[in-house]
């Protein structure tokens, strides 16, 4: 079968520590002013009844790919188990890709690459999970295999109320916050 790279990201564990955050850079070397991942708060409701939703985001490793389609070089491509990666050697830094991703998932390197989220794919080959989800101290990321219909994420994602961001966009992300 087919692998399906995919998280889910429980809204309702999550309390917005940044230990994901911290962790991707380090685990990455990402530069100053660099991230992969980012933490978004939004307020739902009308006073008195207010909640508030914090969301880890990242790349959502869309099964449609504008970002892709945009690149000029190939450098943006689809790896293992649909993963969204960056050739870097094959980057010229255009900015293509920046500007057909809807959720502003990708940066300029300071070394003249874009960079995104790549779900540790290193660290996947190695039977390792990614960086945030390993130090996530809420458990709130899963990550795994979602065309395996027993793996955890595809299980939360079976079972609990979940939405993607922006479907509108047809993107098909394979981020999935679970609420
Ligand atoms: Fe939320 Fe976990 Fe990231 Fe902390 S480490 S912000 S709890 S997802
Ligand atoms: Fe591409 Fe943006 Fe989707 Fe990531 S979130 S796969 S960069 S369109
Ligand atoms: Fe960063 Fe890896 Fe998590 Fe992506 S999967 S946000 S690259 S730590």
């Amino acid at each position: 079968m087919t692998r399906r790279y995919a998280m889910a990201v429980d809204t309702l564990r999550c309390v917005g520590c940044n230990a994901c955050v911290i962790s991707c850079k380090t685990e990455n070397d990402l530069p100053s002013g660099g991230f992969r991942d980012w933490i978004v708060q939004e307020v739902h409701g009308q006073f008195p009844s207010l909640t508030l939703q914090i969301r880890s985001e990242r790349c959502n490793h869309c099964a449609e790919t504008p970002c892709v389609a945009a690149c000029p070089t190939g450098a943006s491509h689809v790896a293992a188990g649909g993963t969204v990666l960056v050739n870097r050697r094959k980057c010229t830094g255009c900015k293509a890709c920046m500007v057909a991703c809807p959720y502003g998932a990708r940066w300029v390197h300071p070394d003249g690459y874009v960079d995104k989220c790549t779900f540790c794919l290193h660290r996947v080959e190695r039977a390792q999970q990614p960086a945030c989800v390993e130090t996530c101290p809420t458990r709130s990321l899963t990550f795994g295999d979602l065309a395996d219909p027993a793996s955890p994420v595809a299980r939360l994602v079976a079972h609990r109320p979940h939405l993607v961001l922006q479907p509108e966009a047809g993107t098909r992300p394979q981020v999935f916050f679970l609420t």
